[in-house]
Protein backbone atom coordinates (compact mmCIF):
# COMPACT_ATOMS: atom_id res chain seq x y z
CA UNK A 1 0.00 0.00 0.00
CA UNK A 2 1.31 3.45 -0.60
CA UNK A 3 -0.35 5.97 1.41
CA UNK A 4 2.81 8.98 -0.10
CA UNK A 5 5.18 8.56 -3.00
CA UNK A 6 8.57 8.59 -1.97
CA UNK A 7 11.07 10.79 -3.54
CA UNK A 8 13.19 8.00 -5.43
CA UNK A 9 16.52 7.18 -3.53
CA UNK A 10 20.29 5.60 -4.10
CA UNK A 11 19.94 1.90 -1.63
CA UNK A 12 22.61 3.91 0.51
CA UNK A 13 20.32 6.96 0.47
CA UNK A 14 17.50 5.36 1.27
CA UNK A 15 19.44 3.62 4.16
CA UNK A 16 20.76 6.94 5.42
CA UNK A 17 17.01 7.72 5.79
CA UNK A 18 15.82 5.22 7.49
CA UNK A 19 18.35 5.85 10.03
CA UNK A 20 17.38 9.25 10.70
CA UNK A 21 13.64 8.27 10.90
CA UNK A 22 14.64 5.22 13.10
CA UNK A 23 16.49 7.96 15.07
CA UNK A 24 13.33 9.94 16.16
CA UNK A 25 10.89 6.86 17.01
CA UNK A 26 11.04 5.76 20.55
CA UNK A 27 12.34 2.18 20.10
CA UNK A 28 10.01 0.94 22.58
CA UNK A 29 9.38 -1.87 20.16
CA UNK A 30 6.13 -2.52 21.22
CA UNK A 31 4.56 -2.70 17.77
CA UNK A 32 1.26 -0.93 17.98
CA UNK A 33 2.23 0.79 14.93
CA UNK A 34 1.27 -2.51 13.46
CA UNK A 35 4.83 -3.08 12.21
CA UNK A 36 7.45 -5.58 14.25
CA UNK A 37 9.23 -3.11 15.42
CA UNK A 38 10.92 1.32 14.98
CA UNK A 39 13.34 0.12 12.22
CA UNK A 40 10.46 -1.74 10.30
CA UNK A 41 7.64 0.87 10.79
CA UNK A 42 10.95 3.44 10.07
CA UNK A 43 11.81 1.83 6.70
CA UNK A 44 7.89 1.47 5.65
CA UNK A 45 7.71 5.46 5.93
CA UNK A 46 10.61 5.82 3.91
CA UNK A 47 9.33 3.47 1.06
CA UNK A 48 5.88 5.67 1.33
CA UNK A 49 4.15 2.86 2.69
CA UNK A 50 3.09 4.27 6.13
CA UNK A 51 2.01 7.25 7.75
CA UNK A 52 4.13 9.56 9.89
CA UNK A 53 1.18 9.31 12.96
CA UNK A 54 1.08 5.61 13.95
CA UNK A 55 3.14 5.60 16.71
CA UNK A 56 1.45 6.51 20.40
CA UNK A 57 4.44 6.23 22.31
CA UNK A 58 5.98 8.79 20.52
CA UNK A 59 3.09 11.16 20.27
CA UNK A 60 2.00 14.09 18.38
CA UNK A 61 5.65 15.79 19.15
CA UNK A 62 7.59 13.06 17.28
CA UNK A 63 4.42 12.80 14.51
CA UNK A 64 5.19 16.21 13.47
CA UNK A 65 8.88 15.75 13.47
CA UNK A 66 8.22 13.11 11.09
CA UNK A 67 6.36 15.22 8.96
CA UNK A 68 9.92 17.99 9.03
CA UNK A 69 11.93 15.42 8.19
CA UNK A 70 10.35 13.56 5.38
CA UNK A 71 7.84 16.72 3.91
CA UNK A 72 5.00 15.51 4.50
CA UNK A 73 1.99 17.25 6.04
CA UNK A 74 1.49 17.45 9.90
CA UNK A 75 -0.82 15.33 11.66
CA UNK A 76 -1.69 14.43 15.18
CA UNK A 77 -0.79 10.69 16.05
CA UNK A 78 -4.20 8.41 14.49
CA UNK A 79 -5.83 7.35 17.63
CA UNK A 80 -6.72 4.07 16.00
CA UNK A 81 -2.86 2.91 17.03
CA UNK A 82 -2.96 3.84 20.40
CA UNK A 83 -3.24 6.50 23.15
CA UNK A 84 -0.83 9.22 22.61
CA UNK A 85 -1.59 10.72 26.19
CA UNK A 86 -1.46 7.08 27.48
CA UNK A 87 0.70 7.53 30.94
CA UNK A 88 3.71 5.63 30.86
CA UNK A 89 3.94 2.65 32.38
CA UNK A 90 6.71 -0.05 33.57
CA UNK A 91 6.05 -4.06 34.02
CA UNK A 92 6.49 -5.59 37.07
CA UNK A 93 6.20 -8.92 38.36
CA UNK A 94 4.62 -10.40 41.04
CA UNK A 95 6.98 -12.54 42.11
CA UNK A 96 5.47 -14.67 44.41
CA UNK A 97 3.02 -15.81 41.84
CA UNK A 98 5.99 -16.49 39.01
CA UNK A 99 6.90 -19.81 38.43
CA UNK A 100 9.97 -19.23 36.48
CA UNK A 101 9.10 -20.64 33.46
CA UNK A 102 11.08 -17.91 31.95
CA UNK A 103 8.62 -17.32 28.66
CA UNK A 104 9.09 -13.25 28.93
CA UNK A 105 12.82 -13.39 28.60
CA UNK A 106 13.08 -13.96 25.41
CA UNK A 107 9.75 -11.67 24.84
CA UNK A 108 11.34 -8.89 26.37
CA UNK A 109 12.85 -6.63 23.27
CA UNK A 110 15.24 -4.81 25.68
CA UNK A 111 16.33 -7.64 28.09
CA UNK A 112 14.73 -5.76 30.94
CA UNK A 113 13.63 -9.21 33.22
CA UNK A 114 15.78 -10.61 35.35
CA UNK A 115 15.54 -14.30 36.09
CA UNK A 116 16.64 -17.82 34.87
CA UNK A 117 14.72 -21.03 34.69
CA UNK A 118 13.01 -22.52 37.96
CA UNK A 119 13.99 -19.14 39.48
CA UNK A 120 11.94 -15.97 40.51
CA UNK A 121 12.47 -13.39 37.36
CA UNK A 122 11.64 -9.76 38.60
CA UNK A 123 11.37 -6.34 36.46
CA UNK A 124 14.80 -3.57 36.10
CA UNK A 125 12.44 -0.56 36.26
CA UNK A 126 15.04 1.69 34.75
CA UNK A 127 15.41 -0.40 31.53
CA UNK A 128 11.60 -1.42 31.06
CA UNK A 129 10.38 0.67 27.81
CA UNK A 130 6.77 -0.24 29.20
CA UNK A 131 6.23 -2.46 25.71
CA UNK A 132 3.67 -5.10 27.18
CA UNK A 133 5.56 -7.29 25.24
CA UNK A 134 6.40 -9.73 28.06
CA UNK A 135 2.38 -9.99 29.54
CA UNK A 136 1.09 -12.00 26.54
CA UNK A 137 3.32 -15.16 27.27
CA UNK A 138 3.35 -15.46 31.10
CA UNK A 139 1.16 -18.54 31.80
CA UNK A 140 0.17 -17.50 35.11
CA UNK A 141 -0.49 -13.28 34.76
CA UNK A 142 1.71 -12.57 37.15
CA UNK A 143 3.13 -9.42 34.96
CA UNK A 144 0.81 -6.26 35.47
CA UNK A 145 1.59 -2.66 34.36
CA UNK A 146 1.65 0.32 36.49
CA UNK A 147 3.03 3.43 36.64
CA UNK A 148 7.55 3.81 36.82
CA UNK A 149 8.41 4.32 40.67
CA UNK A 150 11.31 6.82 39.23
CA UNK A 151 11.10 9.80 37.46
CA UNK A 152 11.13 9.85 33.49
CA UNK A 153 13.03 11.47 31.84
CA UNK A 154 11.93 14.92 30.82
CA UNK A 155 14.84 16.73 28.83
CA UNK A 156 15.75 16.17 25.16
CA UNK A 157 19.37 14.64 26.21
CA UNK A 158 18.36 12.23 28.87
CA UNK A 159 15.35 11.28 26.05
CA UNK A 160 17.61 10.66 23.53
CA UNK A 161 20.46 8.66 25.79
CA UNK A 162 17.42 6.39 26.66
CA UNK A 163 15.79 5.89 23.38
CA UNK A 164 19.83 5.15 22.34
CA UNK A 165 20.04 3.00 25.12
CA UNK A 166 16.80 0.76 23.92
CA UNK A 167 17.77 0.70 20.72
CA UNK A 168 21.44 -0.85 21.40
CA UNK A 169 19.93 -3.32 24.15
CA UNK A 170 17.11 -4.63 21.67
CA UNK A 171 20.23 -5.10 19.07
CA UNK A 172 22.29 -7.08 21.43
CA UNK A 173 18.91 -8.63 22.55
CA UNK A 174 18.24 -9.73 18.69
CA UNK A 175 21.50 -11.30 18.27
CA UNK A 176 22.02 -13.40 21.23
CA UNK A 177 18.14 -14.43 20.40
CA UNK A 178 19.50 -15.50 17.11
CA UNK A 179 22.81 -17.38 18.56
CA UNK A 180 20.38 -19.02 20.69
CA UNK A 181 18.64 -20.58 17.51
CA UNK A 182 21.15 -21.18 16.02
CA UNK A 183 23.10 -23.10 18.91
CA UNK A 184 19.83 -25.65 19.38
CA UNK A 185 19.82 -25.67 15.38
CA UNK A 186 23.56 -27.02 15.96
CA UNK A 187 22.89 -29.39 19.04
CA UNK A 188 19.77 -30.84 17.02
CA UNK A 189 21.89 -31.81 13.67
CA UNK A 190 24.28 -33.57 16.53
CA UNK A 191 21.74 -35.59 17.94
CA UNK A 192 20.39 -36.76 14.68
CA UNK A 193 21.76 -40.43 13.83
CA UNK A 194 23.92 -40.56 11.09
CA UNK A 195 23.47 -42.91 7.61
CA UNK A 196 23.82 -46.74 9.12
CA UNK A 197 26.75 -48.27 8.06
S1 LIG B 1 7.56 2.67 19.62
FE1 LIG B 1 6.34 3.49 17.92
S2 LIG B 1 7.51 2.99 16.07
FE2 LIG B 1 8.32 1.73 17.74
S3 LIG B 1 7.19 -0.19 17.54
FE3 LIG B 1 6.07 1.10 19.03
S4 LIG B 1 4.54 2.18 17.80
FE4 LIG B 1 6.05 1.32 16.38
S1 LIG C 1 9.79 -5.84 30.96
FE1 LIG C 1 7.96 -6.19 29.67
S2 LIG C 1 7.12 -4.13 29.37
FE2 LIG C 1 9.21 -3.85 30.12
S3 LIG C 1 10.45 -3.65 28.27
FE3 LIG C 1 10.47 -5.81 28.82
S4 LIG C 1 8.78 -6.73 27.67
FE4 LIG C 1 8.49 -4.52 27.64
S1 LIG D 1 6.48 -15.67 32.14
FE1 LIG D 1 5.52 -15.15 34.11
S2 LIG D 1 5.72 -17.01 35.34
FE2 LIG D 1 7.12 -17.23 33.63
S3 LIG D 1 9.07 -16.48 34.44
FE3 LIG D 1 8.09 -14.74 33.43
S4 LIG D 1 6.94 -13.71 35.07
FE4 LIG D 1 7.49 -15.74 35.83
Amino acid sequence: MIVHRPPQLTSTDEQALIDQVDALLPQTQCGQCTYTGCRPYATAMVRGEADINQCPPGGHGTAADLAALLGRPVKPVDTTFGDPLAPALVAYIHEELCIGCARCLPACPVDAILGAARYTHTVIESDCTGCKLCIPPCPVDCIEMRPAQQPLPQSEATILERRNLARRRFIAHTLRIADDKAERQRKLQARRPGPRP
